[in-house]
């Protein structure tokens, strides 16, 4: 029996989002299938292994606020896999750790005066509580936070943390960027300090389960099929084909990948939104999984605000993973966000590791190269969308002018930051917009991700 091509459903791209889509369009009985181009689905919730144990190649925690994630593991009967735990926090500055986790530590933080200290908790209390992201997306954050969290504040906190992590858009990030941002984790702050989650045995067990309870549902999960392009006839999508030359036919097809390749994918069916996608940029990063001897510190999260260093964040991912986990070893990730047009982006992985061995030592002078077990590099050229001002004056709609034919990535989350809980909020979206019904669906709640794009 032939399936009709209204029947089918095909998911591009088998990260998160497109997981997700599949997952919940399956429970809605749609016959789904997922097309991923790499050798295995997770996308860059994917693991390797250190010691011989399964570890993310990018750090990953979650959020005490992350309901729609808590609700996709109560499906897949795994809820047991998530656990919180105290993270600490902390900054370099002037060749110091400082922790930075709560009041305590911004009072004891001596590069601020009192009255910038006031302004920091009065300005990311604003932005964290009450401020509506609308009104801020043509105002820039550095503009913003000089004006009312003062020089002293931008200069010591956020200017060093914006390029890090930003480069050279960080004079250009929104507002709008740090209300989401700063709501997501107040709403994960708990009395003042933070409680983050891992998923035990790390997020290989997560995907195992959703695998498993995709494939349960018969839904066809195909790797090492990378889409070549999208098969389009009188402006209603009719499938797509492979690299291979292998064609999948259908009359709907939800694109989950970066926006740069869906343009592609799109190519000349429709140049204005093809060009429209390329011209969404992305960062890239880097992650080196440092495996030691012993541990370095007792912070989790170690902002490195330090103009002279490459690397922007050293996480010591056994702050807030046993090390038992990794059979015995310490492990810590060295990350760095940067674009093509940074130097950084010309480097050979080998240069980069380097690089960032020396920062790490750097900030720890008493590191032996005796303590390093071994140093894994691993890197993204789609880390998250780039978003600069009035960034959702770009966003392009889910629903494209293309007939069957569904656009959703990460830009879809903004103004909220790039996450794994956002990835299935705006995967739900997506489904809805389907015609998938609402008890197949997380339950709703007021969140910023899906904002813009879901007409
Ligand atoms: C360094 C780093 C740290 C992060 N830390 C956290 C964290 O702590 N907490 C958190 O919640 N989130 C974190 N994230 C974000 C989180 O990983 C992402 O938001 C989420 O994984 C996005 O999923 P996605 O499916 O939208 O995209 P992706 O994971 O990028 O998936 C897209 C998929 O499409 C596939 N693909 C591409 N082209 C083709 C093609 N032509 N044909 C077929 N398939 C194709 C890719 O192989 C990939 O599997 C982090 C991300 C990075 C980079």
């Amino acid at each position: 029996m032939t399936t009709s091509l209204r029947d089918t459903l095909i998911v591009v791209g088998g990260g998160v989002t497109g997981l997700s889509v599949a997952f919940i369009a399956a429970r809605a009985g749609k016959k789904v299938v997922v097309l991923e181009g790499a050798p295995q689905v997770g996308g860059l919730l994917c693991t390797t292994e250190v010691n011989e144990r399964p570890i993310e190649k990018f750090y990953h925690h979650f959020f005490t606020h992350d309901a729609e994630l808590f609700w996709l593991l109560k499906q897949l009967n795994s809820t047991h896999l998530l656990e919180f735990k105290k993270a600490s926090m902390g900054m370099y500055s002037n060749q110091k750790i400082f922790p930075f986790g709560g009041v305590i530590d911004l009072i004891r933080f001596k590069p601020l005066r009192v009255l910038d200290k006031i302004r920091f908790i009065a300005t990311t209390s604003y932005l964290g509580l009450f401020a509506d992201w609308r009104s801020y997306e043509s105002i820039s954050a550095e503009e913003w936070l000089k004006k009312w969290a003062g020089e002293r504040c931008y200069h010591f906190i956020w200017r060093p943390l914006f390029e890090s992590k930003f480069g050279k858009y960080s004079h250009n990030i929104p507002v709008s960027w740090m209300v989401g941002r700063l709501q997501q984790r107040m709403r994960s702050r708990k009395k003042g300090k933070e409680e983050l989650g891992v998923i035990k045995g790390s997020s290989k067990e997560l995907l195992k389960a959703l695998e498993a309870a995709l494939q349960s549902m018969g839904v066809e999960l195909v790797v090492n099929a990378k889409v070549d392009q999208l098969q389009v006839t009188n402006n209603s999508v009719k499938g797509v084909k492979l690299v291979n030359g292998e064609e999948y036919k259908s009359e709907n097809v939800i694109l989950t990948v970066p926006s740069p390749i869906a343009g592609k994918l799109i190519g000349t069916h429709n140049l204005k939104l093809a060009t429209d996608l390329g011209n969404l940029e992305y960062f890239k990063a880097t992650c080196a999984i440092v495996e030691l001897k012993s541990p370095l510190s007792d912070q989790y999260w170690l902002n490195i605000a330090d103009q002279t260093l490459t690397t922007g964040g050293i996480i010591e991912q056994t702050n807030l993973v046993s090390q038992e986990e990794y059979n015995g070893s310490s492990i810590v990730y060295l990350s760095k966000y940067f674009t093509e047009k940074d130097e950084f982006s010309s480097l050979s992985e080998e240069e980069k590791k380097q690089l960032m061995l020396v920062d790490l030592k750097s900030v720890f002078p008493a590191l032996e190269s005796k303590q390093i077990l071994s140093v894994q590099i691993h890197s993204s050229n789609f880390a998250a969308p780039i978003c600069e001002l009035n960034f959702s004056e770009r966003i392009i709609d889910v629903q494209s002018s293309i007939n069957g034919l569904y656009v959703c990535n990460m830009q879809h989350v903004y103004p909220d930051e790039r996450s794994i809980n956002n990835a299935i909020i705006t995967a739900a979206k997506t489904c809805e917009l389907i015609g998938v019904s609402n008890s197949y669906l997380p339950p709703k709640r007021k969140v910023l991700p899906g904002s813009v794009g879901f007409n």
